[in-house]
């Protein structure tokens, strides 16, 4: 984007976070995703060299101040506020593994798919536990819609793991790879399903992975992943209050934030400091210090703390519900850069996820900010 002047860029990252953006082009938004785990309803979108995803397809985003007129012939849309020019941004072209399909005919993009620029994204299992009951879901999670939709399957096979990560290499340049899944019935909550994917994807091409699961009951699986293949682990609380939490996710809270904490010092002990991360969505109902309490404790064990805007999805219990005000996530992830840089935890040093990634949340422009 060009010099926004009236505003710091992780400002404008949090105001089109909160706000989403109108597009005058629904076509020229890149490959926007609706439904399922992880960013839904958002698009990519580039600005200097910041990738950002913004929600485009919620209720919100209807009615934001800002707008993305139509792409000039360079691909540069002008992103406007409330009428005025403000700078200009880019969308991700399509992808070039997503024209390819399985020998049994299943289209790559059912597999994984593009997130921000370089990171190749997967839910490697559609189901979860939790989702099967109205009283036990997170209100605020949609990983059935996408399979209902047609647009996903439910078990990505190692092998198909592998099939598309080899060609969103090659054909894409993707640099690392989140898999996320539903959590399966069993004490390993997740982390079995992780180690055949990872090691399929392994045997097929050479990137680093990030896995996310919930908390096993058993720490050895930590070091299980760690030899499958995965780099990274992502174990996400969320919410950081046993009351939000509750309320929110019923479900997912039976697993007490006692053990979420030894599960990451466990986590730590294996794949190294800054190389375990949690997602935590401010907007849920906890209160910035009651997040940044638990951030400082994350990061004086190693943990990155991934804070991102909780973003309403349209179909799901929470989808009236708002995003945080700008200036909500600004107290927040302004002090939590000093956090984590006093603690020296970087997201660039982190090997592969949503940490690094970044384009989740405003956080690593703050970062970034110290460090210049
Ligand atoms: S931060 Fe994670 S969920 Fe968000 S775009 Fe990046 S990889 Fe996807």
């Amino acid at each position: 984007m060009d010099p926004v002047k009236e505003m710091p860029v992780e400002q404008l990252i949090n105001e089109l976070q909160s706000s989403g953006v109108r597009l005058v082009d629904p076509k020229s938004g890149g490959t926007t995703r609706r439904g399922g785990a992880g960013p839904t309803d958002h698009t990519a979108m580039t600005f200097g060299d910041t990738t950002v995803m913004v929600p485009v397809h919620t209720a919100p985003a209807f009615e934001s101040p800002y707008l993305v007129e139509k792409p000039d012939g360079s691909g540069n849309s002008v992103i406007t506020r409330n009428g005025a020019p403000i700078g200009k941004v880019k969308f991700n072209l399509r992808p070039r593994f997503y024209e390819l399909s399985t020998a049994d005919g299943i289209p790559y993009s059912h597999i994984a798919t593009l997130h921000s620029r370089d990171v190749l994204a997967t839910t490697v299992l559609q189901t979860c536990i939790r989702y099967q009951s109205r009283t036990k879901a997170c209100k605020f999670c949609a990983i059935g819609q996408s399979l209902a939709a047609g647009r996903t399957i439910e078990r990505k096979t190692p092998e198909q793991l592998g099939e598309v990560a080899k060609a969103a290499v090659e054909l894409d340049g993707v640099k690392h790879m989140v898999m996320t899944t539903g959590t399966p019935p069993g004490r390993d909550r997740g982390a079995k399903i992780m180690c055949e994917s990872a090691i399929g994807v392994k045997a097929a091409v050479d990137i680093p992975i990030q896995g996310q699961c919930e908390p096993p009951e058993d720490n050895e699986w930590f070091q299980r992943m760690a030899d499958a293949g995965i780099d990274s682990l992502g174990m996400h609380l969320e919410a950081v209050t046993d009351a939000v939490r509750a309320h929110v996710m019923p479900g997912k809270a039976q697993v007490s934030m006692e053990r979420y904490f030894e599960a990451f010092a466990a986590a730590v002990d294996v794949f190294g400091k800054a190389q375990v991360s949690t997602y935590i969505l401010a907007g849920l109902g906890d209160t910035k210090e009651q997040i940044l309490d638990v951030c400082r404790r994350l990061a004086d064990i190693g943990v990155y703390p991934f804070v991102v805007p909780f973003v309403p999805v349209g179909g799901t219990p929470m989808e009236s519900s708002p995003s945080p005000k700008p200036a909500f996530m600004h107290e927040i992830l302004a002090p939590l850069a000093d956090i984590l840089h006093n603690a020296g935890i970087r997201s660039m040093d982190i090997k592969a996820g949503c940490a690094k990634c970044g384009a989740c949340s405003a956080l690593s422009s703050y970062e970034k900010r110290l460090q210049s």
